[in-house]
């Protein structure tokens, strides 16, 4: 598996893909990738050491994520970012989170505010329709309201693809996540190892009516492969 990547359109940033304990939460329906985990937390620091190793600080602008939440990654990891931050120039650092960790998220940036970094952080929060996010997806997130889902994030993830979307929710969704968050970031669904498989006309229409609206948006990533930042991918190391 590819655990560092770069990422050159639109804030163009390094990427990493580390290891931690694993998603707490595992229960969304379409996911495989919590699969991505190890409970041993000094393989999972000689790792990711291996992985930010690779790290050069060129665009000053670094986003990690490890297939969960930042709270599951051991602390030697986290001491490791930091020092990195520091020695490579690196004021801007993302990390992916839950909602339910939420509360851990001031703490962080008070951490890393104290090395001179700012963070944003990110919610996979697939649709703001609370009911088919509840009830097909079974994300985890109770909250309707997309204000208060946003209140400690400055960026979220959405999901296209799936039986049920339509052009009407999905531009809906954009048009939210926009409104609430810093960035959005679509991602489509693709084939894995779960139950809920790509809907081919879905996403036909979005490739249609959805893409050329925010193609050029620099507030806007679009993944149309779960790999086009450049991590991830099939063989694990
Ligand atoms: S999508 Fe995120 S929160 Fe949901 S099971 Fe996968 S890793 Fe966990």
């Amino acid at each position: 598996m590819e655990r560092y990547g770069l990422i050159l359109e639109k804030n163009p940033r390094e990427i990493v893909l580390l290891r931690g304990s694993g998603c707490k939460w595992k229960r969304c329906t379409f996911c495989d990738y919590h699969l991505d985990a190890s409970s041993d937390e000094v393989e999972n620091t000689a790792l990711n050491h291996r992985v930010l190793q690779r790290v050069t600080g060129q665009f000053h602008h670094l986003e990690v994520i490890n297939s969960g939440s930042f709270p599951e990654l051991g602390e030697a990891t986290m001491a490791e970012i930091i020092a990195l931050c520091k020695e490579k120039e690196i004021p801007l650092l993302h990390f992916e989170c839950h909602y339910f960790y939420r509360n851990q998220i001031p703490a962080l940036r008070e951490r890393f505010a104290k090395a001179g970094v700012t963070l944003k952080i990110k919610i996979g929060v697939e649709t703001f329709d609370a009911d088919f996010r509840e009830r097909v997806l079974q994300k985890g997130i109770q909250e309707t309201d997309p204000a208060k889902i946003a209140e400690n994030f400055n960026e979220c993830c959405l999901l296209f693809g799936l039986t049920g979307q339509t052009v009407e929710s999905m531009k809906r969704d954009v048009e939210t996540g926009l409104r609430y968050f810093e960035r959005v970031c679509i991602n489509i669904m693709v084939e894995n190892t779960t139950d809920v498989k790509p809907d081919q006309a879905v996403i036909a229409a979005f490739l249609k009516e959805i893409y050329p609206l925010y193609q050029e948006n620099d507030r806007v990533d679009i993944l149309l492969n779960n790999t086009d930042f450049g991590v991830g991918g099939e063989e694990h190391e």
